[in-house]
């Protein structure tokens, strides 16, 4: 059996998960992920940097909040695998761990194994959900297995809303999930601006619908209404090189990345 016997992953039309293994070096896209990714490269060169900017950003998040005491994580939109995968940032600091990933690709299902590798003391489970049916996705068996939502969980939506427009029901998802969690718990969010780039984040928009996959970009100020009622932690929702940069880390500007990110815990 082959990795993709029996999966329709549609190699023809570019996919934003692959497209996004491409920024980052990675080896799992193909001819029309490659073509569509080079458009928005001609555009936005910075996109190779924003991607491992944001990977940066989700090794930083995740250690802090593992190293507050947070032992279980729901991780929506996780992407083709990339080392290091959020289990492995978490397990590093508590290898008690438990480590849900959710994605809507096939492609990432396929990839899936590697996900599933975590400590012995520890455990990880992948399940294919959509994120605009938030009650389906909390009821799947692989997350209710691995989770107790009676105790914090650490949710993080990684460069994943920006490509759920408000018609989808952006909102409306995030509070669904928002309200299973008991108070406690932290919800992690990266989000593309267009207050940086205005005229590169309006062409990429472009890019990605006529590639098939609708986008996007929120202001600050209407990427904070996803959390709303909750307390967000220093420093806040900020251009994301700003959250507690890591001094062995060189600076970037905030027009390089043009996303933003903030962490915050439900009261
Ligand atoms: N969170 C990772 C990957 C971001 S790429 C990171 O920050 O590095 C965005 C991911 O979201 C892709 O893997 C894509 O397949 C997934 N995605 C997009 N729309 C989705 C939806 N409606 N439901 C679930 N996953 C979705």
């Amino acid at each position: 059996m082959g990795l993709y016997d029996g999966v329709d992953l549609r190699l023809n039309v570019p996919h934003s998960a692959r497209m996004y293994d491409y920024f980052l070096g990675g080896f799992t896209n193909f001819a029309a992920d490659r073509e569509a990714a080079g458009h928005a490269l001609a555009v936005a060169p910075w996109l190779r940097a924003a991607a491992r900017v944001n990977r940066s950003f989700m090794q930083r998040s995740t250690r802090a909040l593992a190293e507050l005491g947070f032992d279980q994580f729901l991780d929506i939109g996780t992407g083709i695998p990339t080392s290091p995968n959020l289990h492995e940032v978490a397990q590093g600091v508590r290898p008690d761990a438990r480590v849900v990933y959710a994605d809507n690709d096939p492609i990432v299902l396929s990839h899936a194994q590697a996900l599933l590798t975590g400590t012995p003391e520890g455990r990880t489970a992948y399940v294919e959900a959509d994120a605009t049916d938030p009650a389906r996705l909390l009821a799947a068996p692989g997350l209710r297995e691995t989770l107790d939502l009676s105790r914090p969980v650490a949710l993080s939506l990684n460069a994943l809303l920006h490509f759920v427009p408000d018609t989808h029901g952006a909102y409306e998802l995030v509070e669904h999930l928002k309200s299973a969690l008991v108070p406690g718990s932290a919800l992690v969010v990266t989000h593309v601006s267009p207050e940086f780039a205005p005229e590169d984040i309006a062409t990429l928009t472009r890019i990605y619908e006529a590639a098939g996959t609708a986008a996007q970009a929120r202001t600050r100020l209407r990427i904070a209404r996803f959390f709303d009622g909750w307390t967000l932690l220093e420093p806040g929702l900020v251009p994301i090189a700003q959250w507690r940069p890591s001094p062995d880390e060189a600076p970037v500007a905030a027009e390089e990345v043009s996303l933003y990110a903030g962490v915050a815990v439900r009261p």
